[in-house]
């Protein structure tokens, strides 16, 4: 067994890898605790390319990706414990001390920081409101693909896809390539919601049609799924009375939204943003609560893997500086560091963004860069994003088209801005 862990990395997909990697290069002793068996988190399943091609320069498979990460890892002192589940975290007086099941029994380990990395969720059909019975051949499409890639079983021979995000387009493909019949992708908006890459090459490509302004009202079937009933939507995504059409099919396959999944940070008390549905944090991750980093799909739902590795990296790095300055300790179960107490400015956006990460902006910690993650609330073209502090312009670029699906990166350069405690950065997008 190593020494004692200074940062407790929980999640060992592509967030939590990069910051375990992160934190150990940083000089702290890391601890990875993964509930599955192998470390990867959810590309362990995604078998298809397209990752990498930021962080590497090449076309990558989502094993292949994460595959680099459990490598470098390995050549470091990290500890990684899998089959091991978090089930409850506390403040304590030096940190936070993690409850951990696992086969063995219940451990309690205690560490400076913490690096939450537990990925998202995906909605339901519950979630989606569609009324009927409760056949089988009802699926989210996380889970019809680790049927086809991980158990290597079909989970329908002619189905219909709900919702047009992208592990929902991504599996209209993969289903097609061993022999299933997609009818069709549905989707209760009016504009798709995957990337537009995905869309040409899961869908165009193969010939799968996808239907806007079209949901799922109905299930029918007892012990296996029948049919459906797809519906018109109206602007507010109810189905419209009178436009209902019955189609034969032996799966739905469900692709209608990925939350946040963050139990463990609201136990903890971290504040949720409304938004991203992941914590406020600064531009190093760290939470409202010192100490807690949150990374990756836990922070907000990302498009890219790439860009789940980045936040990870600087979500690790920055929690082992803390863990190692001892800025983790409190000096009561409920009590925060002082130092960091007020000295920030914040993030704020126009009604035309959808999102925005980071939400504030820690000015004793600024960096050379700081990286902003926005997505705009409409499909957009030819429009002017500008950050300012002030009067003072601090970005500008022109967007030919902006896609809610698609976040988009701004690189800022404040060390030198004069920002004060307080201060207001503001993001506005106007037609170019
Ligand atoms: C079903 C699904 C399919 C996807 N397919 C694609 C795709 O094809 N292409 C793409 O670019 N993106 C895809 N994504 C997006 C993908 O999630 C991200 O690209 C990336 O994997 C997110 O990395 P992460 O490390 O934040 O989360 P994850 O990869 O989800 O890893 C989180 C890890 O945390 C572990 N964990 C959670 N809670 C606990 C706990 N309490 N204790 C211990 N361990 C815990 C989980 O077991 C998991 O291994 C998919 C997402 C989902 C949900």
């Amino acid at each position: 067994m190593n020494s004692v862990p200074d940062v407790a990395v929980i999640g060992g997909g592509p967030a939590g890898l990069a910051a375990a990697l992160a934190a150990e290069k940083a000089g702290a002793h890391a601890v990875v605790i993964e509930r599955e068996k192998r470390l990867g988190g959810i590309l362990k399943q995604c078998i298809h390319d397209g990752f990498g091609l930021i962080r590497f320069g090449e076309k990558l498979t989502g094993p292949e990706y994460s595959h680099r990460y459990v490598e470098a890892l390995r050549k470091t002192g990290a500890e990684v414990r899998l089959l091991t589940f978090v089930a409850n975290i506390r403040r304590t007086g030096r940190g936070f001390g993690l409850t951990l099941v696992h086969r063995g029994g219940i451990d309690v380990l205690t560490v400076g920081a913490l690096v939450l990395a537990t990925g998202c969720r995906e909605r339901t059909a519950r979630q989606a409101a569609i009324h009927g019975t409760h056949p089988a051949g009802v699926l989210t499409a996380g889970t019809a693909q680790y049927y086809t890639n991980i158990l290597g079983q079909l989970p329908a021979r002619r189905c219909v896809i709900l919702g047009s995000g992208d592990i929902g387009l991504i599996m209209a493909r993969r289903l097609t390539l061993e022999g299933a019949e997609v009818l069709g992708v549905y989707e209760a908006k009016p504009a798709p919601s995957g990337l537009s890459r995905n869309i040409a090459q899961c869908l165009d490509d193969f010939g799968i049609p996808l239907y806007t302004n079209r949901t799922v009202s109905r299930v029918f079937g007892r012990a296996r799924l029948e049919g459906v009933e797809i519906a018109a939507t109206d602007a507010a995504m109810n189905p419209i009375p009178g436009t209902e059409e019955r189609i034969a099919c032996d799966g739905l396959i469900l692709s209608v939204g990925l939350i946040p999944e963050n139990e463990l940070a609201e136990s903890l008390g971290v504040p949720i943003h409304p938004a991203t549905k992941g914590p406020v944090c600064d531009q190093l991750c760290m939470t409202a609560i010192p100490g807690i980093f949150s990374c990756g799909n836990a922070l907000q739902v990302n498009d890219l893997a790439d860009y789940v590795s980045e936040s990870g990296e600087r979500a690790g790095k920055a929690a082992a500086r803390l863990a190692l300055e001892g800025g983790g300790e409190t000096s009561g179960k409920d009590a925060a560091p002082e130092r960091d107490a007020g000295n920030y400015a914040e993030f704020t956006a126009d009604g035309n963004f959808l999102c925005m990460t980071p939400q504030r902006l820690d000015l004793s910690r600024l960096e050379d860069e700081t990286v902003l993650y926005f997505r705009s609330r409409e499909e957009r073209e030819n429009v002017l994003v500008r950050i300012y502090a002030g009067e003072t312009e601090l970005f500008r670029r022109r967007y030919t088209r902006l896609r809610p699906p698609e976040m988009e990166r701004a690189v800022l350069k404040l060390r030198d801005a004069g920002l004060k405690a307080g201060d207001t950065i503001g993001l506005v997008m106007s037609g170019a």
